[in-house]
């Protein structure tokens, strides 16, 4: 059986784990990226140490049934023997490296990795192209694309704006911008914690105004405490308004019992994509309108030491509101912003604005050139609530057709709109062993 993996983050990786693992001699499994090192993809490729997993190290292993390998891959590169640690980000791209040349010398199958990027798949052949020009006929193929660009906030006034950054390009970003530069960010989530923590690092002084709608910045984990989950499977035809209020009444009676809010929105983990699957359209787009913004800096929450680092940055100022106009001047550019507390306009002046809106996620707008390929034969649609590819249950893809694609999968981000609860490691992980599982049953 030949299986292309066409991505090598950290999906690409993991999936890859999951199939060598039950490879027998027969089996071919070929990773395709045009971008190096492996691994690394968009989260783990800063070599800035300062930058920080937001997740803990007990919870980042490659194999869900394994939960200590990554402690123990850390313990042994004489890193840290603490599974509670938030550790470099960096020191994970390594791990998933050394994971794959581990399995693939226990694997009794073929690994092969084509560096170039996937251009183009002929689906009545299975033939898998790629921009060197080089043919590769798949049994089955999965996309573990991961997350596209970010999408230009800026758009109604600059198509292309000159001295917009964008907020996943650390070298960019430390090397552009000066210590004495004002900087406005758009957005205030977990790229921007990034990028502050990255100016910070490169002894950066001067003001950073970090802009988004609601102006909400991700909270911080404290040490974890079990808590019993008031949801249960009887909870998953409620409605948004009816999960918030029960949510709510719970963290109130957590807090009256000592308990902090961050043990009842962890114990609700197991429960997240069954109430998204199980959500009308509406009710989902009501959940995006009303709560997303909220649900994010609560369930994503950043390490405390990086916490530490925003909390002594005394130059940010986080600002609640909607940019109203760009102008691009020789060395600066002018940003208005309506607040949205007091519906004053103010207008910002700045070096640089980088942009860390998040990756752009209607796949009927993102211009990969395999994407726009796929798309334009009709056997890629985007979903119908505009965060990922049109999946089944197996993440199978469903073609324009409505048809279910047999031998042509994905997981991991672009499966958001069907699963919503799907991009983090341990999520990801989970999904690549079904995923490997159902591949080698359809043999
Ligand atoms: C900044 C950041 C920090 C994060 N921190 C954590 C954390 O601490 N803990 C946690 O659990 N999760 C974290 N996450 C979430 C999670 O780990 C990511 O969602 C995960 O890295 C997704 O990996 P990926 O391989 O799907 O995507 P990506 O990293 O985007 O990689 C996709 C890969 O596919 C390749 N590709 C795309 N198109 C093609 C093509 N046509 N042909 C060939 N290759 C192609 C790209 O070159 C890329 O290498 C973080 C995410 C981000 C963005």
């Amino acid at each position: 059986m030949r299986i292309i993996i066409v991505g090598a983050g950290a999906t690409g990786i993991l999936t890859a784990l999951c199939i060598l693992r039950q490879a027998d001699a027969t089996t071919q499994v070929t990773l395709m990226d045009g971008i190096s090192p492996i691994g690394a993809g968009v989260a783990y490729s800063t070599t800035n140490e300062a930058l920080l997993l937001n997740v803990r190290a007990i919870q980042m292993s490659a194999y869900a049934d394994q939960p200590n390998h990554f402690v123990e891959w850390l313990t042994k590169n004489n890193h840290i023997s603490n599974g509670e640690a938030f550790v470099p980000r960096t020191w994970y791209a390594r791990y998933l490296q050394d994971s794959l040349t581990e399995a693939i010398r226990q694997s009794n199958g073929q690994y092969a990795f084509i560096p170039s990027s996937v251009t183009d798949i002929d689906p009545k052949h299975r033939i898998v192209v790629c921009e060197n020009g080089q043919q590769y006929r798949a049994d089955h193929v999965i996309l573990a694309l991961g997350h596209a660009p970010i999408a230009n906030p800026l758009a109604r006034w600059a198509s292309n704006p000159n001295r917009m950054l964008s907020g996943y390009d650390w070298h960019a970003i430390t090397s552009k911008v000066t210590p004495e530069d004002d900087v406005i960010i758009i957005g205030s989530g977990l790229t921007m914690v990034d990028t502050v923590v990255a100016l910070q690092h490169h002894g950066h002084c001067g003001n950073i105004f970090a802009l988004s709608r609601h102006g909400l910045v991700p909270q911080t984990h404290i040490p974890r405490q079990s808590y019993p989950s008031v949801i249960t499977s009887a909870h998953y035809g409620w409605s948004v308004a009816a999960l918030m209020r029960l949510v709510r009444a719970e963290v109130a009676k957590a807090l009256a019992a000592g308990i902090p809010w961050h043990a009842v929105i962890d114990s609700l983990r197991p429960h997240n994509q069954h109430i998204w699957t199980h959500w009308s359209l509406i009710e989902k787009r009501r959940f995006l309108r009303h709560v997303r913004a909220h649900w994010d800096i609560y369930r994503h929450r950043i390490a405390p030491e990086i916490a530490g680092i925003i909390n002594a940055t005394p130059h940010l100022h986080v600002i609640a509101g909607r940019v109203t106009d760009y102008q691009e001047q020789v060395s600066a550019v002018d940003l208005s912003v309506l607040h949205r507390h007091t519906n004053t306009t103010r207008t910002l002046t700045a070096a640089y604005v980088i942009n860390c809106t998040g990756p752009l996620s209607d796949y009927a707008l993102i211009d990969n050139s395999l994407v726009a390929r796929l798309r334009q034969k009709g056997i890629l649609a985007a979903d119908d609530i505009q965060l990922g590819i049109a999946v089944d249950a197996h993440g199978h893809l469903i073609d324009q057709q409505q048809q279910v694609i047999p031998w042509l999968w994905t997981l991991g981000p672009p499966r958001k709109g069907y699963a919503w609860e799907c991009i983090a490691i341990p999520d990801i992980r989970t999904q690549a062993v079904t995923l490997a599982n159902d591949v080698f049953a359809t043999t």
